[in-house]
């Protein structure tokens, strides 16, 4: 089985991240970049597949600028056999994404039986790439994946859900995101980045694979989340109690 795994460019996790002055959107200038922590794990999930031998090759895919690269070889350094750049100045949303991994799935021979993606990138926290693709392919979808059991043809995913976990079935070919909890993604070895810089890099364009990416939505407002005033003293809970029920308004009376 192939597996093809998405993975996004994004400002590290670690980094506080600006809106701009004019509230156009996030500053991003200068920024540490790394692969979305989602798609480690997807990158991670597939490569104890691998290692199980229930996965013959893994496919890394990126979409974005010439800078993908690093990302890309960060995923082959873990583990990846080859890896995909479709090489973009615009600015990719969702439905450009899942169309564009929809065309590089349906380019594979043989097919991917297993497509990984993250739950959400952290820097839009859209959660709609993975869903769409499964839509524009008629595959199956294990979203927040927490929990993969590859047996043939046969999946048990368990998903993380409000409250609980829930595990379902399904045959190959399957789109799965992967949540937090799935597994911990191994550190890159020096040895591994240097075999990296042998493995494959294919450099494609949204054009040579005849997809429009023009942006469809357009961000209107970008804002900071407002700071939390500094809290007040009371002496005693009388003077709580009265704060609360008149100037912060969340007690009422009724006799
Ligand atoms: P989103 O729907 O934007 O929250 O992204 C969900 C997942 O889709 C990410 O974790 C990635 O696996 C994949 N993805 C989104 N954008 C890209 C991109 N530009 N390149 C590669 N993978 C992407």
């Amino acid at each position: 089985m192939k597996i093809l795994v998405a993975v996004k460019r994004v400002v590290d996790f670690n980094v506080k991240v600006r809106v701009k002055a004019d509230g156009s959107g996030a500053d991003t200038a200068n920024l540490k970049m790394a692969m979305n922590p989602f798609d480690e794990i997807a990158i991670e999930e597939a490569v104890r597949l691998k290692e199980a031998g229930k996965a013959r090759e893994i496919i890394a895919v990126s979409i974005g600028s010439a800078q993908c690269q690093e990302t890309l070889r960060t995923a082959l350094a873990l583990g990846a056999d080859r890896a995909i750049l479709v090489e973009t100045q615009t600015e990719v949303q969702p439905l450009a994404v899942a169309r564009l991994l929809k065309v590089l799935i349906c380019r594979e021979l043989p097919a991917p039986g297993l497509v990984m993606l993250g739950k959400q990138a952290i820097d839009d926290d859209a959660n709609q790439t993975g869903q769409m693709l499964a839509a524009l392919m008629g595959w199956p979808q294990a979203t927040f994946a927490s929990k993969l059991v590859v047996d043939g043809l046969d999946v048990q995913v368990t998903r993380e859900i409000d409250g609980g976990l829930e595990t379902l079935g399904f045959k190959l070919p399957l789109i799965v995101t992967t949540d937090l909890r799935l597994n911990e993604p191994r550190y890159v070895s020096l040895p591994n980045i240097m075999k990296a810089k042998k493995k494959p890099l294919d450099i494609t364009t949204p054009e040579a694979l005849g997809i429009d990416v023009r942006p469809t939505l357009i961000t209107l407002k970008v804002e900071e989340p407002k700071t939390r005033a500094a809290g007040k003293r009371v002496a005693d809970v009388k003077e709580l109690v009265q704060k609360l029920r008149h100037e912060a308004k969340v007690i009422s009376w009724k006799r």
